[in-house]
C-alpha cells in the first residue's frame, strides 16, 4: 500500500473521501452524520481554534529551535501574546517539559511540504491510493536524525504515553501509516506528555507497517459502512459537532 502528497496531482485527489485519527480511533461509535459529513468534507460551520493554540504554537517553536541540528533552545519557546494567562501557564509548563525531554538529542526539523525527500505526503494529509482516502492531520514534528534516521515526536498536553507497545496508540499508528513512505526502512517515534513528564521512544519497521496498513483498510470499512447510514445519534458529539445547522436530531 502506497501513499503520495495530497496537492500534486491536482483537484481530483483533493476531493478524495477524509479519514481523520479521530475517525480511526471511533469509527464504531461516533455519531454517524457526524461522521459522513466530516469522511465527505462537507462544509460546516467554523469552529474555534482555541483548545489547539498552545499545541500548534509550541509544536511551531520546537521546529524553529531544531531548524538546523541542534538541542531545543528554552530561548525559543515563549508564549505568543495571543494565548490567555491560562494557556501561556500551561505552554510555559510544556516548554519546560519538551526541553527536559529532549536536552539530549540534536535533530533537525523537516518540513514535510517543502522537503525535497518528502515525495509522496505533505504536513497536513497522506493519500493513500489503493483504499481511496486521504489521511488528513497533522501528526506531530517531523526530524532527522544527525545519522540520518527519520522520526517524528508526538508532543502532547496530557493524556500520559503509550505502555510497551507504541502501537496500542492510535495517534502513534496514525503518524506511522502517514509518515512511513518518507521514513524509508524504519520510523523513529517518540511520545512526549509534556504535563507529565513522559516520554517513550520506540521505531517500526516494515512489518508492522503492513499489519498497520490492513488494520487502516478494515476501519475504512467501518467508517463507509456507518457514514453510508448517516443517521444522527444525539450524545456527547454534539458539543463539538461542526454540523449542528440542519441536523434532524436539533429541530
Ligand atoms: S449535531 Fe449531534 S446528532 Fe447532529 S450530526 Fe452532530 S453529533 Fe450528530
Amino acid at each position: 500500500m502506497g501513499a503520495r502528497r495530497a496537492d500534486d496531482t491536482g483537484d481530483d485527489e483533493e476531493e478524495l473521501p477524509r479519514i481523520t485519527a479521530s475517525h480511526l480511533r471511533r469509527a464504531g461509535t461516533i455519531c454517524a452524520r457526524r461522521l459522513a459529513n466530516e469522511h465527505h468534507d462537507r462544509r460546516s460551520m467554523r469552529r474555534g481554534t482555541g483548545r489547539f493554540r498552545v499545541q500548534n504554537q509550541l509544536l511551531e517553536d520546537a521546529r524553529l529551535t531544531h531548524f538546523d541540528f541542534a538541542q531545543p533552545d528554552p530561548a525559543h519557546f515563549r508564549p505568543g501574546h495571543e494565548l490567555t494567562a491560562e494557556e501561556a501557564h500551561l505552554y510555559r509548563t510544556a516548554a519546560r517539559w519538551y526541553v527536559a525531554l529532549y536536552h539530549d538529542e540534536r535533530v533537525r526539523s523537516v518540513d514535510l511540504g517543502t522537503d525535497d525527500a518528502s515525495g509522496d505526503l505533505d504536513n497536513w494529509a497522506t493519500c493513500v491510493d489503493e483504499i481511496g482516502v486521504r489521511l488528513v492531520g497533522r501528526c506531530g514534528l517531523t526530524v532527522e536524525h544527525d545519522d540520518g534516521r527519520r522520526g517524528v515526536r508526538l508532543l502532547r498536553l496530557g493524556r500520559g504515553v503509550p505502555g510497551a507497545d507504541l502501537l496500542d496508540d492510535v495517534d502513534v499508528r496514525f503518524a506511522v501509516l502517514r509518515l512511513s513512505a518518507w521514513s524509508g526502512a524504519e520510523l523513529c517515534v517518540s511520545v512526549g506528555d509534556l504535563v507529565h513528564g513522559a516520554r517513550r521512544d520506540g521505531t517500526v519497521d516494515g512489518p508492522r507497517v503492513a499489519e498497520l496498513q490492513r488494520w487502516l483498510a478494515g476501519r475504512v470499512d467501518v467508517v463507509r459502512a456507518r457514514a453510508a447510514e448517516a443517521d444522527p445519534t444525539p450524545g456527547l458529539d454534539c458539543a463539538s459537532c461542526a454540523f449542528v445547522p440542519g441536523c434532524p436530531a436539533h429541530r
